[in-house]
């Protein structure tokens, strides 16, 4: 069989892609299976080192998106960092390792449910190995002072997360599931398109013009920019030539956020005089002993708080123990700490589209839904009260950023002028109305999507750990479909 011939394409060797390739060759040890990843390999000492996450934003291993202008921000375009290499944005994340609440799986539709779902996400688990983190900052050990933890979704709760880190070391998918796999791993070829012949998938152009057939089958794990990207490009979306199906680019959700940032002298990680000796043996602490602040995941607490003083959480905190300014460069003199607040159930649905050229027109259309920005600005209340009530002790610094009052108007404007997201998109392919429940896709044989994009509705936490479990139900799926 020539290189540009397997039996089944995966378009994107990320968090999801890197999970189902492996999964599937294991399962399906016959078949010859290629990751074809626009990205360059993960093997690159920021990758492995934990704080080296605050390097790759905006290098050549990420995408770097930004969204369309922002409707209910006056305008303004957010950042949408996305991992461009092998193992995806889980090579370029926090870490932080949430299944999500069980409830809501409840609303992913059938053959999603909890029951479906957890004995997945327990061989994810045994695979990934997420622990508490070793060796936390005194500030995030603090958190946990003001609600019991360990955090969790399903209640008010503050403290260390888990993270999918390995003696102070990143634990991705593919180190959990591709080393050793027998799959052929193409990486920096950028598939532009899908080939489609009578109603079947059949392979993909890349950018450069190069074909790349697939005898049985092509699986998008693209991501949730990605993966819609690519079916538009090839007239499987809103009245499209090859399938004509309107969710395509749809349905489009993230984590709306908001930071406060605190900073003093003594408290957080910083560049100060003080530490400099510590910032000098940093590296060394890392390389043997895989701890000290390079081993940071820079996330490495947080709170599920509630604003409406129910039991049930409706925002997510994530806390740092580090000054990453929030004017102009994230390193700069001084130290402190910074935490944003998120929603974690947001009522907003955005769209992607396609622009003239084919490139993604990304409208998130965050807080167009009123309430979500009243959880956003209740959310930030509360993230205040947790850091005043946090016993910081001696470590506590003053908020520099945005250092405003309480009122509507001041949360409001704050929020027009920073917010963001978690960097958590979904939903653009979702099961039940792009795809099956077996997530072959409506109209078009042998296509399947497995990424964050096939989320109905969004977790209620931090996405990888529900991306990766998608990828390695995702392989069990299409593995039974090729065996007929
Ligand atoms: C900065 C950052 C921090 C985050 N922190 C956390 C965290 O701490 N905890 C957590 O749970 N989640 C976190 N997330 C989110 C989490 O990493 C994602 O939800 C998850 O990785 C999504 O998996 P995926 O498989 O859908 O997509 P991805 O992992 O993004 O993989 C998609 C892959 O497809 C490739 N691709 C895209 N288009 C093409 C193309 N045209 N041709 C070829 N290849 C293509 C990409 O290069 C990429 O490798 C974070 C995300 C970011 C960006």
């Amino acid at each position: 069989m020539s290189p540009a011939e397997f039996d089944v394409l995966v378009l994107g060797g990320g968090a999801a892609g890197a999970t189902l390739a492996g999964e599937l060759s294991r399962l399906s040890p016959d078949l010859s299976i290629a990751i074809v990843e626009a990205g360059p390999s993960d093997r690159h000492p920021f990758v492995r080192m934990p704080f080296g996450l605050v390097a790759l934003m905006g290098s050549r291993r990420d995408w770097a998106f930004r969204s369309a202008p922002q409707a209910a921000l006056g305008g303004r375009r957010v950042a949408i960092p996305r991992g461009r290499m092998l193992g995806g944005s889980a090579s370029i994340n926090s870490m932080v390792w949430f299944r999500g609440r069980a409830d809501d799986f409840d609303h992913w539709g059938p053959g999603w449910g909890r029951d479906d779902v957890m004995p997945a996400f327990d061989a994810v688990e045994s695979a990934m190995r997420p622990a508490p983190i070793a060796d936390p900052h005194p500030l995030s050990a603090a958190l946990a002072g003001v609600h019991p933890g360990p955090p969790t979704p399903e209640r008010v709760s503050a403290g260390p997360f888990i993270c999918n880190l390995e003696r102070g070391r990143r634990r991705s998918p593919v180190d959990a599931f591709l080393k050793g796999a027998r799959v052929t791993v193409l990486t920096g070829r950028v598939v532009d398109r899908l080939t489609v012949s009578d109603g079947r998938a059949t392979g993909v152009i890349l950018a450069d013009g190069t074909r790349i057939a697939a005898r049985a089958g092509v699986v998008l794990s693209a991501g949730a920019i990605g993966s819609p990207t690519l079916l538009l490009r090839s007239g499987i979306g809103p009245g499209g030539a090859v399938a004509d199906l309107p969710a395509v680019g749809a349905n489009l959700h993230d984590h709306p956020a908001i930071a406060v940032h605190h900073e003093g002298r003594g408290s957080g990680r910083g560049l100060t005089l003080a530490q400099l000796p510590g910032w000098a043996v940093a590296p060394l602490r890392w390389a043997w002993r895989g701890t000290g602040p390079l081993a940071s995941n820079t996330v490495e607490a947080g709170a599920f708080l509630s604003t409406d003083g129910a039991s049930r959480p409706d925002v997510q905190v994530h806390f740092i123990p580090a000054r990453l300014g929030h004017a102009g460069r994230a390193i700069g003199w001084g130290a402190g700490y910074y935490a944003d607040v998120c929603v974690m159930q947001p009522r907003s649905r955005g769209r992607l589209t396609l622009d003239g050229a084919g490139q993604p027109v990304i409208d998130l259309e965050l807080l167009t839904d009123d309430r979500d920005r009243a959880t956003l600005r209740a959310g930030l209340r509360a993230l205040r009260r947790l850091l005043a009530a946090a016993p910081f002790g001696t470590r506590r610094a003053p908020e520099v950023f945005p250092a405003t009052g309480d009122d509507d108007a001041a949360l409001d404007a704050h929020i027009d002028a920073r917010a963001g997201t978690a960097y958590h998109p979904v939903g653009t392919c979702a099961i039940g109305a792009v795809t099956d429940a077996a997530l072959a896709v409506r109209g078009v044989d042998g296509l399947w999507v497995a990424d964050a994009s096939v989320m109905p509705r969004i977790t209620s936490a931090n996405t990888n750990a529900p991306s990766i479990m998608i990828g390695y139900r995702a392989a069990r799926m299409v593995a039974q479909a090729l065996r007929g």
